[in-house]
């Protein structure tokens, strides 16, 4: 059914969608017989899970959705889909995406934009959200069991807000990014798009080990060591036995916010209440920097990391003759105006910029350092000091009472909007409106923490959300807290 769905309908999901008939049929068949027997080889066997186009399979092509590894064909699996695969999970086709993860909608990919499979009232088409919109759609329009994304500033939980399912980031470092391609390695994480929250936790449970290929990778003693220091911060019983204290961050309450965005917030925030938690205002005031700081950051690191693909080394060589009939003599620069589109272009120009010795103090470094203030942020707030901080200072301020366990806020500032508003010359389409999506989402890529977006249905007057008044609400966790987040966004799910 999920295959027949994923070439039923114009979402556009997947680059590579699977083929009705083909070699996964009888891996279905072998899991169904294993099943059978009572030798499941783990919850997943036998499930489709769809792949986002930037993490590498040896079965199907990767091409980021970049005319430049339009011809890619990775001769290794990422560790994320071996470790899927050895689950018995079947690799779904692999989904669309902005060109390189680089966007909020996305529009921005060599093989046509994703739309998304709910529509407003007038039937017009909505933004999937991005960068991970085909992943999104794909588990939203039953096209795959799960799927994974990647999540740099926001590009797994923004798509799960648009398309009304659950996006889950875990800490930076847990899932491998072995054979994902990079954008801005010091921010990108791999994530999971599920309709539940309890689906997204299997498939993270399978994904949250120690790779060695991984420089980032967070070693199997320290998983245990800030596994031990979160719990001694905490009652080990008290999740069960003492209510938890949410956090509200004020400065997320901007005046943008949309009507049903704060209406969503506020009855999430109330069915907590009510379920016995405490809610605590606090004061996140970094937070209105973040979002310039990542637009610094990001492209930095992924006009370093683009650099290698100019037709030699890596990509699809462009080699006819320039404008002047010389052939060969700019290949550099064919190779890569014609592979890259222009939002990865546009990215390219504004990182190598600011890392120019003339700008490099004025931006990169500046930016570097409201970072570390968004982190410092997160760590005063929540009651469980960072397990990875190396001083008094970035630990936070642990037990001083009006702190928190987790923060609850919206994923968005507005339901998602219309695809004809992004795109084309209108107003708009102007590539910082779209930055603008990613305000909530940032802060937590900044600081390297837990969050998940889960939908969560406005009743009542829901006129602007255009649609069935569902809207993503994210809850951010201390570092290495993935299981809490969890936790929490299944009481708001
Ligand atoms: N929209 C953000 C960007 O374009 C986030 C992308 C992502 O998380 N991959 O950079």
């Amino acid at each position: 059914k999920c295959i027949a769905n994923q070439h039923a309908n114009g979402l556009n999901a997947f680059i590579t969608p699977l083929p009705r008939a083909g070699q996964w049929l009888d891996r279905v068949r072998e899991a169904d017989r294993r099943r059978d027997q009572g030798k499941q080889k783990s919850i997943l066997d036998g499930r489709l899970v769809a792949i986002k186009d930037n993490i590498c399979t040896r079965e199907l092509p990767t091409t980021c959705a970049s005319g430049i590894l339009d011809k890619f064909a990775s001769p290794f699996n990422a560790t994320v889909v071996d470790q899927l695969e050895d689950a018995g999970a079947i690799v779904a086709g692999k989904t669309n995406l902005d060109e390189f993860g680089m966007g909020s909608h996305s529009t921005n990919s060599r093989f046509g934009l994703v739309k998304n499979s709910r529509r407003d009232k007038d039937g017009q088409d909505l933004s999937a959200g991005g960068s991970s919109g085909g992943s999104a759609v794909a588990v939203a329009a039953d096209q795959c069991y799960v799927a994974l994304g990647t999540d740099t500033g926001g590009s797994v939980r923004l798509p799960a807000a648009y398309t009304g399912t659950v996006g889950f980031k875990p800490s930076y470092g847990l899932i491998s990014r072995w054979g994902v391609v990079a954008y801005a390695n010091s921010l990108d994480t791999v994530g999971v798009l599920g309709k539940t929250t309890s689906s997204v936790r299997d498939v993270f449970s399978i994904l949250n080990h120690y790779d060695e290929r991984d420089p980032t990778s967070i070693s199997a003693r320290s998983r245990s060591r800030i596994n031990t220091h979160l719990q001694t911060s905490r009652l080990a019983s008290r999740l069960t036995s003492t209510p938890l204290r949410i956090g509200v961050p004020l400065e997320y309450n901007i005046s943008e916010l949309a009507p049903s965005v704060r209406q969503a917030w506020l009855m999430s925030l109330a069915h907590l209440q009510e379920q016995g938690h405490t809610i605590k205002t606090v004061s996140l005031p970094a937070t209105k920097h973040a979002l310039s700081a990542y637009y610094v950051l990001a492209p930095a690191e992924a006009s370093s990391n683009l650099a290698k693909y100019d037709g030699v080394r890596y990509g699809t060589r462009h080699d006819g003759p320039d404008n002047d009939g010389n052939s060969d003599s700019y290949l550099y620069s064919n190779t890569r105006g014609h592979g890259f589109g222009p939002e990865v272009q546009r990215r390219i120009l504004l990182g190598t910029f600011s890392l120019s010795a003339d700008a490099m103090d004025n931006y990169f470094i500046q930016a570097q350092r409201v970072r570390r203030l968004v982190q410092q942020d997160f760590d005063s707030v929540f009651h469980a000091s960072n397990p990875l901080a190396t001083n008094d200072l970035d630990a936070g301020r642990p037990g001083s009472g009006d702190d928190v366990d987790v923060l609850v806020c919206p994923t968005a500032p507005s339901p998602p909007p219309r695809l004809s508003d992004i795109t084309g010359n209108s107003a708009g389409s102007s590539p910082l409106n779209a930055y603008v999506n990613d305000v909530f989402t940032v802060p937590a890529s900044l600081a390297g923490l837990p969050a998940i977006s889960v939908p969560v249905t406005v009743t009542g007057s829901n006129q602007d959300t255009g649609t069935d008044g569902m809207t993503g609400i994210q809850v951010i966790g201390q570092y290495g807290d993935d299981e809490l987040v969890m936790q929490v966004g299944e009481i708001l799910e």
